[in-house]
C-alpha cells in the first residue's frame, strides 16, 4: 500500500471507492475492494491505520477473529496491511473527509439517469471522484484530548503539540511531556535523547503505559535524562510569541517549570464529525443501512463497521468484515454498471492467485 502523508496536492484523484476510515474494517474493504477488481483510496484522520484496535488497545488479545485463534489488536491491523499491500491502494493519512457531492453530467442510460459520480473533499484539499464511497469510520474521527487551557489555542502546532510529526523540531528545546500513557512516555522517552531537557508530567504516580516503558521512564529518570513531575498544567507563561513557562500545580502548590515546548498526549476523543451532516439516515450518530447492500438511504455512500447501524448490529471486527464485503458489491455496480459481477473464488481466478500468492 502506498502511503501518502502530504495534505498539499489539490488535484482531484478518480478511482472506484472511496473509503472514509483506515481501522480494521476499512483495511479489510481495500482487500475486499480488489478482490473484486475495484479500485479504491483510503483516508484517515490519524497518522497511522488501525483504528481502535491501535489507538485504544494495541497490546490486548483479540480471540473472535475467524481461523485467528488469538493475536493481539495492532498484530491483528499489521496482517490486515500486509493482506492488502498487494493492491498498493494509496493510503492518506492526516485527511477528515468533509463533505460530498454529486457530480453533474452522468450520461442517462436506457432512459433512466445513471447513477452520478460523486466528489468528496477533505479538510487536508484533497478530493476524491468516485462511484461510491464505503463510510468506515468506527467511532468517529479521533481527535486528540486538548489541553483544558484558554492560552493553549494560540499556542497550538507552534508550542503546543499533539503528536509529534517531527522528532528534529524538538532537538535542543525544554520539553515538558504532559500524560500517563503509552504515547506520553515512549515521546518522552524518545525525546530526552534530542530535547535539552524532557520533564514528564502526570496527575499521579501511576501510569496507563505498559509495565515494561514505565520501568524504562523510572530508570532514566533515576540515571538524570530526564525529569518526572506529579502534577498538573495550571496555566501557560508565554514570552511575545513563544512558550515561556509552565505553571504545574502540585499537592504542596504549584510551581513553573521552563519550556519551550509542551507535548500533551492525553488520549483521543472521538467526534461524530462532518459525515454526520452528509445528509443521511441516521440513528444515534450512527448511518442507518440497508442490511442486503449496506448501503445508506443516500445512493452510492455506504457504510460498514461500527458506525453503521442496522437493528441487532454487533460492534465487532467480524461483523465490520462482512458488511464491507457486501457493500462493495453493490458499489461495483456502480463503479461498472454495464458489466456483471461474477463470483469467483480466490484461488479461482489465475490473475488474482498470481498477485496474492507473490506478494
Ligand atoms: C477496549 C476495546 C476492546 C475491543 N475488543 C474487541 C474484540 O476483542 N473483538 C472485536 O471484534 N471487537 C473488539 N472491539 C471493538 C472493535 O475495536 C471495533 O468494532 C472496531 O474497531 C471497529 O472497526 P472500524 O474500522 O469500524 O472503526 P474504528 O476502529 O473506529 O476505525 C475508524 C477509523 O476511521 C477514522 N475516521 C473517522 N472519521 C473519519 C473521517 N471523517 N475522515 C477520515 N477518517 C475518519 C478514524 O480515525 C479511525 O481510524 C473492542 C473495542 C474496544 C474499545
Amino acid at each position: 500500500m502506498s502511503i501518502d502523508t502530504t495534505t498539499a496536492t489539490p488535484a482531484v484523484a478518480t478511482t472506484d471507492v472511496l473509503i472514509v476510515g483506515a481501522g480494521p474494517v476499512g483495511l479489510f474493504a481495500a482487500f475486499q475492494a480488489g478482490v473484486l477488481g475495484l479500485k479504491c483510496e483510503l483516508i484517515d484522520v490519524l497518522d497511522r491505520a488501525g483504528g481502535q484496535c491501535t489507538e485504544l488497545y494495541p497490546e490486548k488479545p483479540i480471540y473472535d477473529i475467524p481461523a485467528v485463534p488469538g493475536c493481539l489488536a495492532q498484530e491483528l491491523v499489521d496482517r490486515l496491511l500486509e493482506q492488502c499491500e498487494p493492491f498498493a491502494f494509496p493510503m492518506h493519512f492526516g485527511q477528515r473527509a468533509e463533505s460530498v457531492s454529486e457530480m453533474p453530467g452522468a450520461p442517462a442510460q436506457d432512459g433512466q439517469p445513471a447513477h452520478p459520480r460523486m466528489l468528496v473533499t477533505t479538510d487536508g484539499g484533497k478530493r476524491f471522484d468516485v462511484a461510491a464511497v464505503l463510510v468506515c469510520s468506527g467511532a468517529g474521527a479521533f481527535a486528540p484530548q486538548r489541553v483544558a487551557l484558554p492560552e493553549a489555542a494560540a499556542l497550538e502546532d507552534r508550542h503546543v503539540h499533539y503528536a509529534v510529526r517531527d522528532v528534529s523540531r524538538f532537538a535542543g528545546k525544554r520539553v515538558i511531556v504532559a500524560g500517563g500513557g503509552d504515547s506520553a512516555l515512549d515521546w518522552a522517552l524518545a525525546l530526552r535523547k534530542v530535547a535539552a531537557r524532557v520533564t514528564l508530567l502526570h496527575r499521579r504516580e501511576g501510569f496507563r503505559a505498559a509495565d515494561g516503558t514505565v520501568a524504562e521512564m523510572r530508570a532514566a529518570v533515576a540515571a538524570g535524562e530526564m525529569d518526572f513531575v506529579v502534577g498538573m498544567l495550571g496555566a501557560l507563561r508565554t514570552d511575545g510569541e513563544a512558550l515561556a513557562e509552565v505553571e504545574v500545580r502540585t499537592r504542596d502548590g504549584s510551581q513553573m517549570l521552563p519550556a519551550d515546548e509542551l507535548v500533551a498526549l492525553y488520549g483521543l476523543v472521538s467526534e461524530p464529525g462532518p459525515i454526520a451532516q452528509w445528509d443521511m439516515d441516521m440513528r444515534a450518530g450512527r448511518i442507518l443501512v440497508d442490511t442486503t447492500t449496506y448501503e445508506s438511504s443516500r445512493r452510492g455512500i455506504f457504510a460498514a463497521g461500527d458506525i453503521a447501524f442496522y437493528p441487532n448490529k454487533q460492534k465487532l471486527i467480524l461483523s465490520g468484515f462482512h458488511e464491507a464485503a457486501l457493500a462493495l458489491r453493490k458499489a461495483y455496480h456502480y463503479a461498472f454498471p454495464e458489466k456483471a459481477l461474477v463470483h469467483v473464488h480466490t484461488s479461482n481466478n489465475a490473475a488474482l492467485k498470481e498477485k496474492l500468492t507473490h506478494a
